[in-house]
């Protein structure tokens, strides 16, 4: 069945979950950075070793934040009146920092919408009957067409004693490496690259690096809105040491760009052109480090020739279509300039020639010798709190595990020996792409997707739903219950969120930290690796999966890293290998190597100059760069660029749950330089249809200068569950790295069209409407109320009637009507309070929407706003506009009065006037361009 949406599909989903739910209070967040949400427990039984059963701890608990790969460390006080939380002032990542997410963890621990029983072809069952059926169903299908006929599909948000026990039931038992993770989508591509320049996934630097280097390139990442602790210490070190120089090479102008000296508006994909440009440049000039290169790497002739080819910097600056007076400025900075970190990410890993492009990156830190020393690297970025845990246990199908490969036969006899493993896998399994492809084609025919959408995630998305649909057995273990991915699935299993699990995870610079339970289960949840374990158990495996506790786990997994290691592999946490139960209890956040030889942990790599290849030597690459796969054409002339935005994680399954992170920006959204609007018609406010070859959407047009001409921006976050027709990555071709096997997410050819229904309107409502008939619907929860922003193709007989449908008889009514011009305007209230409001007009030119979110609150309106309100005329001053700090709710119409009014003329400024921009700073940048504005 194609095209499904809202959640409608042929795996339709239960209705009879009654959540044993934590009482709470949904509302206005105080102007304060300490969440509060009230909770009581009811007592329940767990098995044993199964994170906190029966009630929530008490005290002070540290944890890791679930969301980026930062890996903040977070202080959760559990009081006798809620829960709050803050910074750890102790993690290396943050220092006590956190984001607007971070802020807002407590908000995300009730119940509601948790998936909080086993169901199988949408009734509720019982573990023992859904575990029996996941068993019996691979078991069979294995037995009737083999071990390849079978995949997991698991996620950078699983812990890694989750990820150890799933790569080892699949890779050591079950005999085929089809195991693939998410993380293929956001740095496969780096790993690639590391292990051909360094011949190990080892990211060599430290957060710290960062700070301490006087020059910092940041390419291809939205650092400030993907990594915002990380932007934060980066920014402060800007300001203690201003000389410090900073690039952004991105196509967009983004809000990293805020502490640029130098931003390059690079053309989509031309990167490596770029990077071979500056080797080039960086010979002719004499700024090479050649001792270092004679000492330890090879290779370097090839890539100099290579180099040579991509030309003259104005050669390169053509291409990259940049000024060649920008690309020589920053070619002088980046030869004179020792201490230097490149930062990189998204930018560069999701392309179809992304491996080339990271290694044109480390090979200019290899032939200058930046690498192994304070304030010199290249860094990899990662995306999710654990892409790097999967990492180190293999959870990609190109890698065995503790960091080993199937290229070498050594090494599958080693795991197969220390695993005891009966069927070891001989060969790489399939990569997401690809595995979603076999699904379709019936090859593998039955997937285990564990704690990931890729319903949304996934390139080319809407063909992966109907892979989904068709597949003989799909189980989907998951903490929520109503994703467009559980939608596809014939058994649900629930398991334990962030806050009920126990385990680790790994940051971007290698750093280990525990997440630690702070609440027993919701319902019937189960931890990750239990479940996994029971199903091996129930498939004939149990010798091999009778662990009890993570820390047995994790053990093993230390004892694997340092088996027959012999410094040959860079991953090795065997200083760890007998931890007891309190000692893993009680781990601090350590960075690895962490052997004998480190037995505290190992900030930087290299600093030796030796490497993790057969002869010791780093390995320059020749890149011959390319620019993207498809070219933009006639039908399809735009450049497709996806995204994170502020304040959103992911698929939204959680953050949206959060009101104060809905209010940034509450709606799928297409960025359009305002050249390009112009020649396609496109106005700010109105609607858009994205086509691509794949597939289309809907989406708000927002006109900016930010973007590239010829660029549109998408945010990546967008599903069924918020929106009709918004998933961005039905557009995305399923066109990859050969190497990595990473998608192209980065460059996808797309027209953009005005779209123009027969009407448009909006409603606020107390509760989540259904609303009939609409073709664009985009629903948003604000502190006190929803937010749907609708248009529809057929004009309703009678609004009214129409309004009745939806909202249901009401007591109170107010409306307006103008069927000249087609308007229509509606209040609704109970007790002298706002129940819902609906403005419907011909196109998008409607009343700003803030001053009436703001009446939903648990007052009876005051005469002042009743006389306003179907004008959605605010009493003065009563509109603070749309909101920038997330943190104390403070909107841009508040910012720009406070700044014209008391002529603040500073981001301190407006701190101290409003609060604003004082807590996590992730609006600082915002804030900055309102100045500039004004
Ligand atoms: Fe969490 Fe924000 Fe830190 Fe990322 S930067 S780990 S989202 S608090």
């Amino acid at each position: 069945m194609r095209g499904a949406s809202n959640l409608q599909t042929m795996k339709p989903q239960p209705s009879v979950l009654s959540p044993q739910s934590f009482t709470q209070q949904r509302g206005a967040q105080p102007p304060s950075f300490r969440s509060k949400r009230f909770i009581s427990v009811a007592p329940r039984e767990a098995p044993c070793g199964l994170s906190c059963a029966g009630k929530p701890l008490a005290g002070s608990i540290q944890t890791t934040c679930p969301y980026c790969g930062v890996g903040c460390g977070v202080v959760v006080n559990m009081e006798e009146e809620g829960i709050s939380l803050i910074g750890d002032k102790q993690h290396p990542a943050n220092s006590g920092r956190l984001c607007s997410k971070g802020i807002a963890l407590a908000d995300t621990l009730d119940n509601e919408g948790k998936l909080l029983y086993p169901v199988v072809n949408n009734r509720r069952t019982s573990w023992e009957d859904a575990l029996e059926r996941v068993a019996s169903g691979f078991k069979k299908i294995i037995a009737e067409h083999g071990p390849d006929a079978v995949a997991f599909y698991v996620s950078g948000q699983i812990l890694t004693e989750d990820y150890y026990v799933a790569n080892k039931l699949m890779k050591g038992y079950i005999g085929s490496a089809n195991i693939d993770t998410n993380s293929r989508l956001c740095m496969s591509t780096a790993v690639a690259a590391h292990k051909r320049a360094f011949g190990a996934d080892a990211v060599p630097v430290c957060y710290e690096d960062v700070e301490t280097a006087d020059l910092v390139v940041i390419v291809g990442s939205n650092y400030a809105w993907a990594h915002p602790v990380l932007y934060q210490r980066l920014a402060a070190a800007k300001k203690a040491r201003p000389e410090m120089q900073v690039v952004v090479i991105d196509p967009r102008r983004t809000a990293t760009c805020d502490i640029a000296d130098l931003h390059l508006a690079i053309a989509p994909g031309a990167d490596a052109y770029l990077f071979n440009g500056l080797l080039h440049n960086l010979r002719r000039e004499d700024a090479l480090d050649l001792d270092y290169v004679e000492a330890h790497v090879e290779g370097y002739a090839a890539a100099f020739a290579a180099a040579r080819e991509v030309g003259s910097i104005p050669k390169v600056a053509r291409i990259c279509g940049l000024a060649e007076t920008q690309l020589s400025e920053f070619y002088r900075l980046f030869a004179r300039t020792g201490r230097t970190v490149t930062i990189f990410s998204q930018g560069i890993n999701q392309s179809s020639s992304g491996v080339d492009k990271a290694n044109a990156i480390l090979n200019v830190h290899l032939a200058t010798g930046r690498i192994g020393r304070p304030g010199m690297g290249p860094f990899s970025v990662t995306g999710q709190p654990n892409a790097m845990g999967g990492r180190e246990v293999g959870g990609l199908a190109n890698q065995l595990a503790a960091h080993m490969d199937f290229s070498d036969p050594a090494s599958i006899a080693r795991v197969a020996r220390f695993w005891n493993a009966p069927n070891i896998a001989q060969a790489p399994g399939l990569k997401a792409v690809d595995m979603f492809q076999a699904i379709a084609s019936g090859k593998i025919k039955a997937v285990w997707i564990m704690g990931t959408n890729p319903v949304v995630s996934m390139p080319d998305a809407d063909r992966v739903r109907d892979a989904l649909l068709g597949c003989e057995l799909v189980v989907v273990s998951d903490c929520v219950q109503h994703t467009d991915t559980t939608a596809c699935a014939d058994i649900l299993l629930p398991a334990t969120g962030w806050g009920e699990k126990e385990g680790t995870v790994t940051n971007s610079e290698r750093c280990i930290s525990r997440q630690r339970a702070l609440l027993p289960a919701s319902g019937e949840a189960r931890p990750d690796w239990w479940i996994i374990t029971q199903v091996a158990q129930r498939m004939g495996y149990a010798d091999g999966f009778s662990y009890t506790r993570p820390a047995e786990i994790f053990r093993e997994h230390a004892r694997l890293s340092g088996f027959e290691n012999e410094g040959i592999r860079a991953f090795e946490i065997s200083a760890w290998s007998e931890l007891s139960d309190g000692e893993y209890d009680a781990l601090q956040p350590t960075q690895w190597p962490i052997n004998k030889h480190a037995p505290n942990g190992t900030k930087r790599l290299f600093a030796d100059g030796r490497f993790y290849t057969p002869n010791g030597r780093a390995r320059m690459v020749a890149i011959a760069p390319r620019l993207p796969a498809v070219a933009v054409d006639a039908d399809f002339p735009l450049v497709l660029n996806t995204g994170r935005i502020r304040d959103q994680w992911h698929t939204m399954t959680r953050t949206a749950k959060v009101p104060r992170l809905n209010a940034h920006l509450p709606e799928p959204f297409v960025q359009v330089q305002p050249s390009d609007a112009q020649g396609y018609q496109l106005a700010h406010g109105g609607l858009a249809r994205l086509t691509s070859r794949h597939g289309s959407m809907l989406a708000r047009i927002q006109l900016s200068e930010d973007q590239r001409p010829g660029s549109v921006f998408v945010p990546m976050h967008w599903n069924d569950a918020y929106a009709k027709a918004a998933r961005v990555d039905a557009l995305v071709a399923p066109i990859t790295d050969p190497i990595s096997g990473q998608p192209e997410s980065k460059h996808t050819p797309v027209r953009v069209e005005s779209y123009q229904p027969a009407w448009q309107g909006f409603v606020l409502s107390r509760t989540r409407l259904e609303l009939p008939d609409t073709c664009y619907c985009a629903s948003t929860r604000g502190a006190d109320y929803w937010r749907h922003e609708i248009a529809g193709e057929v004009l309703p007989g009678d609004w009214r009637d129409w309004v009745q449908t939806a909202l249901g008889e009401s007591a109170q009514w107010i409306e307006y009507r103008d069927a000249a011009m087609g308007r229509y305007r509606a209040a609704c209230l109970k007790d002298g309070k706002l129940e819902a409001v609906f403005f419907i007009a011909p196109d998008h030119r409607l009343p700003e929407r803030e001053w009436l979110a703001s009446l939903f609150n648990p007052h009876q309106l005051e005469a002042a706003d009743l006389a306003g309100l179907l004008a959605a005329r605010p009493p003065k001053g009563a509109d603070t506009g749309h909101i920038v700090c997330a943190c104390f709710s403070v909107g841009e119409k508040a910012i720009l009065n406070a700044i014209q009014e008391q002529s603040l003329a500073s981001v301190e400024a407006v701190g101290q006037c409003l609060k604003a921009g004082t807590n996590c700073g992730s609006c600082v940048p915002e804030i900055r361009r309102l100045l500039e504005r004004h």
